[in-house]
């Protein structure tokens, strides 16, 4: 690392397999900025002295993995509403006067990519499978981006109730089903310090009212009707990771043409769901996409700098080239 040079890292345990610093050093080239970007080992003892090395400016800002991405929000002077709610923070911006905030570019990323399939998450009818961190930021980019349903289907229905009663908290969503069933019994997700109603924030209420939120069992029997109805289909547990014969959707439950179905596993790029979807004449969006447009908004919290067109191309396609 040569001295005075602008320095990013991602910090995390483990961070040796990180795909992050092969990204950025494919971005600063791009983009023509001086600037290196290192992968350090942090444990959860060392995360404190991590954040004050942001806030002193020995590091331009960091890129977040596991196992931190929750136990950093209380060291942070300012965190944005969405990764509060999300309760997840994967990049950290340090602000000239040497505060430091949280940011959560999945949530992004996860838009953009959608997009890169021309799908929009506006008024759209979503299926969601998994509820565990990555689930989540799809989930609060569907309801704070106006989606006009959402159904969770996860294998520990509990974890999925959770998530949805948080949702229906923010006050951007409207419970159904059972969700609705439990939210008029009184259940009520556990507090999120610092959590505040989305609904209240300016900018973030969906523009086309509230979404409809429920919660099914990851079952053929249940699903099957509601991506019938559905235009986009996330897959967003870890069931195809390194495993290009899992598939996390149940037998059962049939792809259709007018369906974009993403999935945010990148390894292998051409999951058995993809396979899945691209036999049905559905639209497919492979998890590098996601992966290149979080860390180009991570990019762009840190600099500022506006993106050229067509970068995220560029990037993918390098990746899937180097990757696959
Ligand atoms: P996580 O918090 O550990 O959640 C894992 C999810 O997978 C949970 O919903 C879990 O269900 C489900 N799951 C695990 N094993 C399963 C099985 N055998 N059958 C059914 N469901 C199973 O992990 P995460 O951080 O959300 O990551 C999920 C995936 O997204 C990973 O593959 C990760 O690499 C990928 N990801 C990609 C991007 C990207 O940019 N493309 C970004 C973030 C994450 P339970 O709740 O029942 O355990």
């Amino acid at each position: 690392m040569s001295a005075g040079r602008t320095t990013y890292a991602v910090i995390g345990d483990p961070v040796e397999h990180s795909l992050s610093p092969r990204i950025f050093a494919l971005l600063f080239a791009e983009l023509g900025i001086d600037a290196h970007y290192t992968a350090l080992r942090v444990t959860p003892q060392e995360l404190p002295e991590a954040v004050a090395r942001v806030r002193r400016g020995a590091l331009a800002g960091v890129s977040v993995t596991l196992p931190h991405k929750e136990a950093i929000l209380p060291l942070l002077d300012d965190v944005h509403p969405l990764a509060g709610r999300i309760g997840a923070v994967n990049c950290v911006v340090r602000s000239g006067n040497g505060t430091v905030q949280g940011y959560n570019t999945d949530l992004t990323g996860f838009r953009q990519a959608l997009e890169e399939g021309g799908e929009r998450l506006a008024a759209a009818r979503v299926v969601l499978l998994g509820a565990g961190g990555a689930a989540r930021a799809a989930a609060f980019a569907s309801v704070s981006a106006g989606a006009k349903s959402l159904v969770i289907a996860n294998r520990s229905a509990e974890r999925a109730m959770r998530l949805g009663l948080e949702l229906v908290e923010t006050g951007l969503a409207w419970p159904e089903g059972e969700l609705r069933r439990s939210w008029e019994a009184g259940e009520r997700p556990p507090e999120r310090p610092g959590a505040i109603r989305l609904g209240e924030v300016p900018g973030l209420a969906g523009p086309s009212g509230k979404c409809f939120v429920s919660v099914l069992p990851l079952e053929a029997k249940s699903l099957a009707n509601a991506i019938t109805h559905a235009e986009i289909l996330v897959n967003a547990t870890s069931l195809g990771l390194r495993d290009r014969d899992a598939d996390p959707l149940p037998a059962g439950c049939p792809l259709h043409a007018g369906l974009t179905v993403l999935d945010m596993v990148y390894r292998p790029l051409q999951t058995a769901l993809l396979r899945r979807a691209t036999v049905a004449g559905a639209a497919s969006i492979d998890g590098l996409w996601m992966l290149v447009h979080q860390a180009i908004e991570q990019l762009r919290l840190w600099t500022g700098q506006a993106t050229p067109p067509l970068l995220a191309t560029r990037l993918h396609q390098q990746l899937v080239r180097e990757i696959t």
